[in-house]
């Protein structure tokens, strides 16, 4: 019997699709474990709480980390906690019934911090500082309640890079979200699984998954002005030059307290001869070399990029 031609079904889009979503998987999968092995992030017999707000990144957390549980040669439990801070027209039902559907352990936290935020904070004014505190508290209070030897918090690598140039720009300091923290209040190890994941990465497998995101606008509160400029400035970069942001992430990771000027992170008053310092001697005179950045980018990424050869300084 021979097929009519609209018989047959083009499954090949469909096998590309299923192929990119492996691959992204495997990437996020690959990353996060690279990031807790490298910070030493998760130990044996480790009860994590992890934040979950409904927002792309906070599912991918919890699923990534959910499978690192089911990989990892140690054995750790997971709690997924939502603070529901009252907002009008939280849909409180999705989170409920999501992570029951997947069968994972959680609590959904109820504080009304949206009221207090909006008797404190007068109108017209950013509420994001106040709320943030009271969320902070309220979610070190529930780890505390639980028993939970981590928290785990679903920043991801822009989101490091972002406050690293806000605290450069606005703070006259250069510090950004560390992967692993002990919180302000002395109480809690913190920890960023995602740390080394990409958002694009992140928004690209939360779309695929078709997680039931809740949108993080509820309260009616811009976004922190000066993030967004970052962001977008982050975005063009990323578009016009591969392997800037790639080159910028990974110089956090490779820091030379030598060649800044901060005198208690290096003893400069005590370098007087040349035997006093520790190390390989560098170049005095010369400027910096600059090199191709798109060296950063993973195979994937390099694919039909040019070589960035002979870069000019007024590319920059
Ligand atoms: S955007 Fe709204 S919910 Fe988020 S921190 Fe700011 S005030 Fe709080």
């Amino acid at each position: 019997m021979s097929l009519e031609q609209s018989d047959v079904v083009d499954t090949r889009p469909k096998q590309r699709q299923s192929y990119r979503v492996n691959k992204l998987e495997k990437r996020i999968r690959r990353a996060t474990g690279q990031a807790i092995e490298d910070f030493g992030m998760i130990q044996d017999g480790d009860h994590i709480m992890v934040c979950l707000s409904g927002g792309k990144d906070s599912y991918t957390l919890l699923s990534t980390l959910r499978y690192m549980q089911r990989v990892a040669p140690i054995k750790f439990t997971l709690v997924a906690v939502n603070l529901d801070q009252k907002q009008p027209g939280f849909p409180e039902h999705v989170l409920p019934e999501y992570l029951q559907a997947e069968g994972v352990d959680y609590r959904i936290v109820e504080e009304d911090t949206y009221s207090i935020v909006k008797d404190k904070i007068p109108e017209g004014k950013t509420t994001c500082a106040l709320c943030s505190r009271l969320r902070r508290g309220i979610l070190y209070k529930t780890a505390k309640a639980l028993g939970a030897t981590k928290i785990a918090l679903g920043h991801h690598r822009d989101d490091m890079i972002e406050t690293m140039l806000l605290n450069m720009f606005y703070g006259g300091t250069l510090k950004s979200m560390p992967p692993k923290l002990v919180s302000d209040n002395g109480e809690h190890v913190v920890i960023r699984p995602l740390a080394y994941v990409r958002e694009k990465d992140i928004a690209a497998y939360a779309k695929a998954m078709n997680y039931p995101i809740i949108p993080c606008n509820l309260c009616g509160s811009q976004e922190n002005l000066q993030r967004k400029v970052i962001k977008e400035m982050l975005h063009t970069w990323d578009r016009q030059y591969p392997g800037r942001i790639e080159s910028m992430f990974r110089a956090m990771t490779n820091i030379v307290p030598s060649h800044l000027a901060d005198a208690q992170l290096f003893d400069f008053r005590g370098l007087q001869r040349p035997e006093d310092f520790q190390g390989e001697g560098d170049l005095a005179f010369d400027e910096t070399p600059i090199d191709d950045p798109t060296r950063f980018l993973t195979e994937d990424d390099r694919d039909g990029i040019e070589p960035q050869q002979g870069i000019q300084i007024t590319q920059l």
